[in-house]
């Protein structure tokens, strides 16, 4: 397929690359000059539709996203695919997608999960929202970026599911590591803890895949001394925007909310940033309850 991609970042690189690896002839543009190994540079989003059968977008978010789309999608032939991948607030990216629709393309909101290991490795999973056909013209490059891609429902779906997602692993992540605090005050051994709560009741991803406590359960950047991983300021990024998507739809949503301010203070104002975002545990083990 001719591909175009915009957005070549620390996710878009390594997704295209892998595409071109694969056969695909790939056109790429960033406004930051980068490309990636086998992607052909444009000079603009215009060259990059010019002639693709699909166009991928990897953005920061929904603003740009829509400014993107605006530009993009006028020079996409129709019948064209418009995959966006970038994480975006529900709107947005329903937003995108009824301006492709309007000039007959068709969309996939297919936001990921698996980081920047998983996009290097081909080993993402996509959360798409759009039409059966649009999916099933998008899902063999899916194939090739990422090992499961699951259609949602209609544009939008995609989104949704992954703020959906990422709202329970934000509040599970600081529920697990309020947890191992208090254990550590209680004169609980870690190890122990793990070893109860991973078999027990109270096990989660965050408990057993990717245990906050350096040295306990399999590895994980708490080992790597809390080195992203999956960085706080993104895990704040995607708790912003399910709060934004519960006012939207007037959902009641109390600890996503709590997640978000905790995430927030942490980023904001206590050095999280740059930090897993596991990297809970050391902060709430350093403080009292009225610290
Ligand atoms: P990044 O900042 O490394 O890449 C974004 C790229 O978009 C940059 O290279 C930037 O120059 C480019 N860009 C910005 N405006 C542009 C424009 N108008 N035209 C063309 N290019 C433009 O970010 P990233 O880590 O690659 O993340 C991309 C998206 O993937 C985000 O929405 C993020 O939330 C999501 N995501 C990231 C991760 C992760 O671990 N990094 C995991 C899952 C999802």
């Amino acid at each position: 397929m001719n591909i175009g991609f915009i957005g070549l970042g620390n996710m878009g690189a390594p997704m295209a690359a892998n595409l071109a690896k694969a056969g695909h002839r790939i056109r790429g543009f960033d406004v930051a000059g980068t490309t990636a190994e086998g992607v052909t540079p444009a000079a603009s989003i215009a060259e990059v539709a010019q002639g693709a059968d699909v166009v991928i977008t990897m953005l920061p978010n929904g603003a740009i996203l829509r400014q993107v789309a605006d530009e993009l999608i006028p020079h996409m032939r129709s019948g064209a695919v418009f995959i966006d991948c970038s994480t975006v607030d529900v709107e947005s990216a329903r937003y995108a997608a009824q301006a492709a629709e309007n000039a007959g393309v068709m969309a996939v909101d297919a936001p990921v999960s698996g980081g920047i290991g998983g996009a290097a490795g081909g080993t993402l999973t996509f959360m798409a929202g759009g039409s059966d056909k649009a999916f099933d013209t998008a899902k063999p490059l899916f194939d090739i970026m990422g090992q499961k891609a699951v259609h949602c429902g209609d544009a939008g779906a995609g989104q949704a599911a992954k703020i959906c997602n990422n709202m329970i692993l934000g509040a599970t992540m600081i529920a697990t590591c309020e947890a191992f605090a208090l254990a550590d005050k209680l004169g609980l051994d870690r190890q122990k803890m793990f070893d109860v709560v991973s078999t027990s009741s109270g096990y989660s991803w965050s408990m057993n895949a990717y245990c906050p406590a350096p040295g306990v359960g399999p590895t994980s950047p708490s080992d790597n001394d809390y080195k992203p991983g999956f960085a706080a300021e993104l895990m704040l990024k995607d708790l912003g925007l399910s709060q934004q998507a519960a006012e939207m739809v007037d959902a009641d949503t109390p600890m996503g909310a709590l997640a978000r301010q905790l995430y927030a203070q942490f980023v904001e104002n206590e050095d999280g940033k740059g930090k897993d975002f596991s990297a809970m545990l050391p902060r709430f083990a350093s403080r009292g309850r009225d610290s």
